[in-house]
């Protein structure tokens, strides 16, 4: 399954938690549209022999941004390089601000099928902690719009574990998405990254440090509430109604190729050769004014393809297939896998089913450090 990820790097205003690349000044938007044209035109890394696109994931920053007629002139150069198949699956990220029955139409006619909103908790006060520029009422709104706008599927993201969400926050965001039966929810622990306001605000003041232990409890609120509305737990962070999983996603997790345009976005051969865009918006547009494509690769060597595998299927419901691991890596593998998560099974943090190695519920907050555990 082939996908195509792009990179949007510009946002109304930076969150106190996020250490994704964007910028805030938009003064080069329109020619950070100009170098993605050229971008998609020349960059086939993973895709040369791909006739046809089943997704396209347009990610950021806030792709919602975007103009309809920058988004349409994206769509078009993709057209022009690609068949993108009928049934492709085409998500957008949008804030909340970004959304209106205006600009729901425009995404509508453009082929976009799939929303991803950013709304992060329907607490205001929480909300202007994050730095995020919309309410819970902005959030209320545009839930409503994209129910009767056509749109069928879309996600929206949740962060759990701030220092100002109590369980009672926690479980009325629940609620009301339960409420809109939103068709997919993501649901991210708040972390303090690295370079971001959020760890200046805890170096001035450690209580606002997100607590580990509260956090694995609040994880374990938003599984099993989530899992009790009829949600599939698919990955970690990821819940669906049925068939409403995201295949874009799904594809990464299983390995498949992709290719990412715009800066800072990592492409993979599906093997071996990762690629990644410098993350640079002047850079990346002076380059592809050029016409060189900006990015720097690196070629895994067994055990860290390996590991990356193990990394990323564990976070799944399907979890680690012994058998695929046996036909690639041999059996000495899939046997040294088995063994290693033989304690874990013991104590009740993963489980052997059909061949394959699991995460059980309390496993799941775990998963980084049981993966560390299994590495080669
Ligand atoms: S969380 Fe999203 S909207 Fe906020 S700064 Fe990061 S990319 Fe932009």
């Amino acid at each position: 399954m082939a996908g195509i990820y792009i990179h949007i790097p510009f946002c109304h205003q930076a969150c106190n938690y996020c250490n994704f690349h964007f910028s805030t000044s938009r003064s080069k938007q329109e020619l950070f549209v100009e170098a993605l044209l050229v971008e998609t035109r020349l960059n086939r890394f993973a895709l040369e022999k791909v006739s046809s696109l089943q997704t396209v994931y347009f990610g950021g920053g806030t792709p919602s941004i975007l103009t309809a007629l920058q988004l349409r002139r994206i769509m078009d150069a993709l057209h022009s390089s690609y068949t993108i198949d009928p049934s492709a699956e085409i998500t957008l990220e949008a804030n909340p601000e970004d959304i209106n029955p205006k600009s729901l139409a425009d995404w509508l006619a453009l082929g976009i099928n799939r929303l991803s909103v950013g709304v992060q908790s329907f607490d205001d006060d929480e909300l202007k902690w994050m730095n995020r520029r919309h309410s819970g009422g902005d959030s209320r709104r545009c839930l409503d719009e994209i129910s009767s706008s056509g749109f069928t599927q879309y996600s929206v993201d949740l962060i759990y574990g701030s220092p100002l969400q109590s369980e009672e926050i926690l479980m009325q965001n629940i609620e009301v998405l339960s409420g809109y039966r939103v068709p997919h929810i993501s649901c991210y622990a708040l972390t303090a990254e690295l370079r971001t306001a959020l760890q200046h605000i805890i170096q001035k003041d450690p209580s606002q440090a997100p607590d580990p232990d509260v956090q694995a409890a609040r994880f374990g609120i938003v599984t099993s509430q989530l899992t009790s509305l009829g949600y599939e737990h698919y990955e970690i962070s990821n819940f669906a109604l049925t068939g409403m999983r995201s295949r874009h996603n799904s594809s990464y997790w299983s390995g498949q190729p992709y290719l990412g345009l715009g800066p800072s976005a990592h492409s993979f051969d599906g093997l071996k050769i990762r690629r990644w865009n410098i993350a640079n918006n002047s850079l990346y547009i002076q380059s592809l004014q050029q016409g060189v494509l900006p990015f720097e690769e690196e070629i895994l060597t067994e055990d860290q393809a390996l590991n990356e595998r193990v990394m990323v299927s564990i976070r799944t419901a399907e979890g680690i297939d012994l058998n695929a691991m046996r036909e690639q890596y041999g059996s000495e593998e899939a046997g040294r896998l088995l063994s290693m998560s033989g304690p874990y099974i013991r104590e009740g943090y993963m489980a052997l089913e059909d061949e394959r190695l699991k995460l059980t519920d309390a496993g799941k907050f775990l998963a980084d450090g049981i993966a560390a555990h299994l590495f080669r």
